[in-house]
């Protein structure tokens, strides 16, 4: 026999595992469907916003003594153009903050999300895979890999890049490569980060450095397969010794962990995020390169949003899968989304070009950035989305 819920959630990432705690949390019955993920060293640096809805949810502050503050974000032209751009400090108190946000590791981040959830009422949680999504006027029908069978009134798409969700929906998504690939590693340093986070932008893409709690941070650096594939076979002290030297001495002498990740860059926008009772969350809806922090950050506001359009409907007593709810939906997060990728997707290219013009272009952008107050804040306001939410 089916389950009949109002909303169902596919996927357990960080994006699918807040959307189903927010609509649950919101008084939407929801069931998720989450087949264990698997083990993630990353970190991902959360915005202001993206806080404030993990307090929503109860989450924060079991999470908040293990993460590091970002009270500032420093962005460094290390691109080695004719025209460089000026060093650029942004200080979170500008904004009247005590930090733009905080770096957690996605271990603690999913552990504390599955805890949180295993005590919300109204949820259900199914740790298998959706294997057959059928949209159809009135629901939409689900089969998991377990056998189970569920009726929803709304599906939230969060099952990342290679969506089924966004295949039964219909929806076309554009999806492109990089020439580059992402090193992720946590290390340990000798000289305190003061809670800043540095951006180096690179000719080959950028390396971030991001506090952690004590004298830790993480790294993702961003360079071509060849550059990163060489790294990956220097011992321990060697690579140290490279981190030392490409970070310019920022952190004093680098002992990075065991533990490292690489991936291929990719990019993956669509045309609409939602159709046939099917609403993309996260990276089922877009895809971007590791620049200013944006693509979780951006995960969160889709979760957000579709909790709140679900929860408002069916307390109206309306349908929370309604062509009217869908439209919605689609136009507040295109709006948000899209500047977004467009202007990482930029900023990307531009480092990798190496064209006078570009990097002329990229370091007025920064000196006007360092030079104008007012335009520095209104970019610091976009980049933690306080505007948004
Ligand atoms: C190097 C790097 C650094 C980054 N740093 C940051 C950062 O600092 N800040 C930031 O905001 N973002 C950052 N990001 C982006 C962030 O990591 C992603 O946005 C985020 O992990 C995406 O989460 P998600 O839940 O959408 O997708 P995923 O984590 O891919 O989760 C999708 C889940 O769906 C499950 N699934 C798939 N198919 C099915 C199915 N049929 N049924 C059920 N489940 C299914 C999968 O098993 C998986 O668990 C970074 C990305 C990279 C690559």
């Amino acid at each position: 026999m089916s389950i009949e819920t109002q909303a169902l959630v596919v996927g357990g990432g960080p994006a699918g595992l807040i959307a189903a705690a927010l609509l649950a949390s919101s008084g939407v019955p929801t069931v998720l469907a989450a087949p264990p993920a698997p083990a993630d060293t990353r970190t991902t640096a959360l915005m202001h916003s993206s806080l404030a809805l993990l307090s929503k949810i109860g989450v924060w502050p079991q999470l908040s003594p293990k993460t590091g503050a970002l009270k500032k974000l420093r962005l460094v032209d290390a691109s080695g153009g004719l025209i460089r751009a000026p060093e650029i400090l942004f200080d979170s108190t500008e904004l009247g903050l005590t930090a733009f946000g905080h770096n957690i590791e996605n271990t603690h981040l999913l552990a504390a999300l599955h805890e949180t959830l295993a005590g919300l009422p109204h949820l259900r949680v199914i740790a298998s895979a959706a294997s057959r999504i059928a949209p159809g006027p009135d629901r939409v029908e689900v089969t998991l890999e377990n056998g189970e069978e569920i009726s929803a009134r709304l599906v939230v798409g969060a099952d990342g890049r290679n969506s089924t969700c966004r295949d039964a929906a219909g929806i076309d998504a554009k999806i492109w490569d990089y020439p580059q690939s992402a090193l992720t590693l946590n290390f340990s340093h000798s000289r305190p980060h003061n809670f800043i986070s540095t951006e180096f932008h690179r000719r080959g893409g950028p390396l971030v450095v991001v506090p952690l709690p004590g004298d830790r941070s993480s790294m993702v650096f961003v360079n071509t397969p060849e550059e990163l594939a060489m790294l990956a076979r220097f011992e321990d002290a060697a690579l140290g010794r490279e981190l030392e030297t490409v970070t310019h001495g920022l952190l004093g002498r680098i002992l990075p962990d065991e533990a490292r990740g690489a991936r291929p860059l990719s990019g993956l926008s669509v045309k609409t995020f939602a159709a046939r009772r099917i609403v993309l969350v996260g990276e089922s809806a877009h895809v971007l390169p590791p620049i200013g922090a944006q693509g979780l950050n951006l995960g969160i506001r889709d979760a957000a949003e579709i909790a709140e359009l679900a929860s408002a409907a069916l307390a109206a007593g309306q349908d929370p899968g309604s062509p009217a709810l869908l439209a919605a939906y689609d136009k507040a997060r295109h709006s948000d989304a899209r500047p977004r990728q467009i202007a990482v997707d930029l900023l990307n290219r531009s480092l990798l070009a190496d064209f006078l013009p570009l990097d002329a272009a990229r370091a007025f952008g920064l000196w006007a950035l360092a030079a104008l107050p007012p335009l520095r804040r209104e970019v610091m306001r976009r980049g933690v989305a306080l505007a948004d939410r």
